[in-house]
């Protein structure tokens, strides 16, 4: 017998409020507008766009198209360093200044992707993340600079492997907890371990995952995160110093 589905709010993630210690990101249709690995497709693009939707959708297990599109792809060293640039021109508005502010608060700020290593080390040192915070997966390249495989031991090839990335970081926080960013069926499967987990639907907005967040945000502009990730006095304190004040007043108007 068909077992009835369960109750919206008893699949709901659980939710605490900020301050908290460590913030993550997923990188991906989160920071950025892009999807990666869409992009290093060219005219395979439709084809590995639907493969992508559909894992970020929850319809088709990470694991089983992570190795198939990049060996579709076999992308070179130089067209990941494009790709780095690219996710550095498709950044949402206020990434940088969002990731200032949690910075000069104190808090630990990560980028948690399934996505190229190298490629998101790019985006991550332009937004001012240190090159240690970024969780991606490496991609190896043969000395003249073609493809030669990915780290097939990364958790995050897998469906589920962010759970375990951000339980890490949240065990290496001791200052009020994490919070996570994200678009992605396996964002949403790494909220049990992070006290808030927001549903991030400003490039795309996945009705699977906003259906079992408690906190979502459908707006483009980061500076809408500001009230979910910062405290009221941290947000006070903020607004005083000239150059977090921009992001603030951008945060007021996003609501
Ligand atoms: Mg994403």
């Amino acid at each position: 017998m068909a077992q009835p589905p369960l109750e919206p709010a008893a699949r709901r993630c659980d939710d605490s409020g900020p301050p908290f210690g460590a913030v993550a990101f997923d990188c991906d249709s989160t920071l950025s507008h892009i999807e990666g690995i869409d992009e290093l497709a060219g005219p395979l693009k439709p084809r590995i766009a639907e493969l992508t939707a559909r894992a970020m959708s929850g319809q088709l297990a990470l694991e089983a198209v992570y190795g198939e599109r990049l060996a579709l792809l076999a992308p070179s060293r130089a067209a990941i360093e494009a790709l780095g640039e690219q996710y550095v021109t498709t950044a949402l508005p206020h990434a940088a200044e969002l990731v200032n502010a949690l910075r000069e608060s104190g808090k630990r700020v990560c980028i948690v992707s399934g996505g190229i290593r190298q490629a998101v080390l790019v985006f991550a040192r332009k937004l001012g993340i240190p090159d240690e915070d970024v969780f991606a997966v490496d991609v190896f390249h043969t000395r003249a600079g073609a493809y030669a495989g990915f780290d097939e031991d990364s958790p995050l090839t897998r469906s589920g492997g962010k759970l375990g990335v951000l339980r890490q970081i949240a065990r290496d926080d001791h200052r009020g907890g994490a919070a996570f960013v994200g678009d992605g069926i396996t964002d949403l499967e790494a909220a049990p371990a992070v006290r808030r987990f927001v549903a991030f639907g400003g490039v795309v907005k996945r009705a699977e995952v906003f259906a079992r967040a408690v906190i979502s945000c459908d707006r483009s502009d980061l500076a809408a995160l500001v009230p979910h990730l910062f405290a009221t006095d941290e947000i006070e304190r903020l607004a005083r110093v000239p150059r977090h004040a921009p992001l603030v007043a951008a945060a007021l108007k996003a609501r």
